[in-house]
């Protein structure tokens, strides 16, 4: 009799959480990833998206599977009253999940909540200076919590997703400060347990991030946005951005980079026929 309580009070939690939810999970995604992706979906992906076009089918079909699930599993609220539309959310949705479909995913473990604002929204800052903290707002195009929503403006994710080449992708460049929070660290590492090379990270992200300080300093022309050079977290989210908006041009000044983020992401970009003219 004592064992069954024990087995019933201590053991089963156990099993359940660590059994039969990632189990049930598993199915639940399998089923809701098997279904017709809307046709209305993929025409907003068409007209809004360039890099959409560019996809090979195949992603295009594990892109359009990651989708289903996001959208099943996320929430979209709406700030100063901007209504959410299916274009907002599949939109945004596609290039979050262009991000992990390719991965061993994990559908940002942390995210429950996108918070859409119409445009640039102000944001609290709070930073600790001799003892003291000091408040003050500044405005922002987008912004991951560690662990609370990820906030974005529609009007720069729209803005980012219609030019594919400048590396500019605020949606790409939230949703890569959600992977690299995923161990609760905004550091620029992130979890890489489940794919890649990570003793290659730590000296080829760190090269990169010190030759970005470096040319910001002597003010060189560089691939990547000099944003960048302000945080080894901000140089991860920054080169995201480049590796799938600006391939060619990061494959030829940074082979090493590329070749590490492409086994993070384990995806070529450079394939995918980026304009001759946006190099
Ligand atoms: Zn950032």
């Amino acid at each position: 009799m004592e064992r069954w309580i024990l087995f019933l009070t201590l053991i089963l939690p156990i099993l359940v959480w660590f059994v039969v939810r990632p189990l049930w999970i598993g199915f639940r995604r399998n089923r809701i990833a098997r279904q017709p992706f809307p046709q209305n979906w993929q025409h907003i992906l068409e007209r809004d998206w360039p890099i959409y076009q560019r996809l090979p089918k195949e992603l295009k079909h594990k892109l359009h599977q990651a989708v289903l699930v996001f959208l099943a599993e996320k929430k979209f609220e709406g700030k100063k009253g901007l209504e959410i539309t299916d274009e907002i959310k599949v939109l945004t949705a596609a290039q979050a999940c262009l991000l992990i479909c390719n991965r061993k995913s994990r559908y940002y473990p942390k995210l429950q909540t996108v918070l859409m604002y119409p445009s640039t929204f102000f944001s609290k800052q709070t930073r600790s200076q001799e003892g003291a903290s000091h408040e003050s707002y500044v405005y922002r195009h987008g912004e991951s919590w560690v662990n609370g929503p990820l906030v974005l403006s529609w009007d720069a994710s729209r803005k980012g997703a219609a030019n594919p080449n400048d590396g500019h992708n605020v949606v790409m460049h939230e949703f890569a400060h959600q992977l690299d929070q995923e161990d609760h660290r905004s550091d620029g590492v992130p979890n890489y347990q489940f794919q890649g090379n990570y003793s290659a990270w730590a000296p080829v992200m760190g090269r990169a991030y010190q030759n970005l300080v470096q040319a910001k300093k002597k003010r060189q022309k560089t691939v990547l946005d000099k944003y960048g050079a302000t945080h080894p977290a901000e140089f991860f989210a920054v080169a995201t951005e480049s590796f799938f908006e600006k391939p060619l041009q990061l494959w030829k000044h940074q082979p090493e980079l590329y070749k590490l983020l492409a086994g993070f992401f384990a995806m070529d970009p450079k394939g995918w026929g980026e304009k001759p003219g946006s190099e």
